[in-house]
């Protein structure tokens, strides 16, 4: 494990979780006792030797990785320009990059020995990879879902049920994820002393952004050994999608220090920023204070959470990490917007011409690197994170195409 490598001068966040202005510890005093202890045991544990080992195995044997990188010659032929490189997340266990953290976390609950696990989820997807490790470890779990994310995902309801999960409607707001969030937050200060809550993105109060993260580095760090062994050197270019950010920051992370590489996030812009139905909130929002942390919002003049869109429901959150909105304010990394359409056209593009069904989410990654890749030299190198595999997209590409299954 490289999770802790120094990258450069790049030592974020501070002592409180600060990320520039972005980031620390907006909550109750009733739950600043358990962010304590969650901090302090995570300290000690991300320099442990046999928490790293133990971590290192269930990611091998458990997960499958190391993921493999794949070049899409076809698609990069067809474009004309630069190479178009893949990092396989989609051929996790589960099907995404979320098993990284989920497993880490439970790792974590196991050693502060906690014996139940609470998790939030909207499209289903972290739901399903908590309740994965839950099974894995023979740990109760309560998944959080809004009643109206519940009607939208069945299949990811179902598969919970199966792993044994208990999944709670959530009535509240707007009936999703950030509803659940509020919900699991509320369960936690009830039950913290035997309860441990996975967040599913680099969002919350600190230490989660930078667990999180660091959970998800495995995929970065991965990358930096795999491209130089590869091709000989680092790529370009490297594209993620943004929902909260985790999988982004998992490939972020690693290559902050390298300033040769350009880092590219990818939001969702839904029916296009212009329409007002999107969720591209570091292009279209402003700073403010959600979930426990301070970061970009899409909110209403008077600070009112605005209703997000996107044809993908991994996107659909109102808020990004706070690494990302430093990231942003100060230049390293920069973020773009791609339509739903768009992300339509990809995921059509890459399952024909190079047999790989990516998840809505990736394909909005997939989307723009298709759009910049023609402006690159065929001797360039665009990595793509392919954060998840599409089968769980059947039905929304179905339906969207017209087709009734
Ligand atoms: C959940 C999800 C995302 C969005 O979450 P991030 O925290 O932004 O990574 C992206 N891709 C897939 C496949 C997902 O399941």
């Amino acid at each position: 494990m490289q999770m802790n490598e120094p990258v450069n001068e790049y030592n974020l966040p501070d002592a409180k979780g600060h990320y520039g202005p972005y980031g620390g510890i907006f909550v109750a005093e009733t739950l600043m006792h358990a962010l304590e202890e969650l901090r302090k045991n995570y300290e000690d544990l991300r320099e442990d030797k046999d928490f790293l080992a133990e971590l290192s195995s269930e990611l091998k044997n458990f997960v499958g990785r190391p993921s493999p990188i794949y070049f899409a010659k076809r698609l990069s032929e067809q474009l004309g320009g630069g190479q178009i490189w893949l990092k396989r997340e989609d051929l996790n266990h589960t099907g995404a990059h979320k098993i990284n953290n989920t497993m880490g976390q439970i790792l974590l609950a196991k050693h502060m020995g906690k014996t139940r696990i609470i998790a939030e989820t909207g499209a289903g997807q972290h739901g399903v990879a908590s309740a994965t490790v839950a099974a894995r470890y023979g740990m109760e779990c309560v998944v959080y879902m809004g009643s109206e994310d519940i009607k939208r995902q069945s299949t990811n309801v179902y598969r919970m049920k199966l792993l044994g999960a208990k999944v709670v409607p959530v009535e509240s707001g707007s009936r999703t994820l950030k509803d659940a969030l509020n919900e699991a937050m509320r369960d936690w200060v009830t039950n913290v002393n035997d309860t441990f809550y996975i967040i599913g993105t680099v969002a919350g109060p600190h230490p989660y952004p930078m667990m999180v993260r660091d959970f998800n580095s495995v995929v970065g760090n991965e990358i930096k050994d795999q491209m130089p062994t590869e091709i000989g050197r680092h790529p370009d270019a490297i594209l993620a999608c943004v929902g909260g950010g985790s999988n982004a920051m998992g490939v972020f992370y690693p290559y902050i220090g390298e300033k040769n590489v350009k880092l590219i996030g990818v939001e969702a812009g839904g029916s296009g920023i212009d329409s007002g139905k999107h969720a591209a909130t570091l292009c279209a929002g402003q700073p403010g204070v959600l979930h426990g942390n301070r970061t970009y919002l899409i909110q209403d003049k008077n600070g009112q959470i605005i209703e997000t869109h996107s044809i993908s429901a991994g996107l659909d959150y109102p808020g990004v990490g706070p690494e990302h909105a430093w990231l942003k304010d100060n230049g390293r990394a920069e973020y773009v917007s791609v339509t739903d359409a768009e992300a339509l056209d990809a995921f059509h593009t890459l399952t024909r011409v190079e047999g790989i069904m990516p998840a809505l989410e990736t394909a909005h990654a997939i989307a723009h690197a298709i759009k910049i890749a023609p402006s690159y030299d065929k001797n360039k190198i665009i990595l793509v994170n392919l954060s998840g595999r599409g089968d769980k997209d059947m039905d929304t590409v179905a339906r969207v195409s017209g087709i009734h299954l």
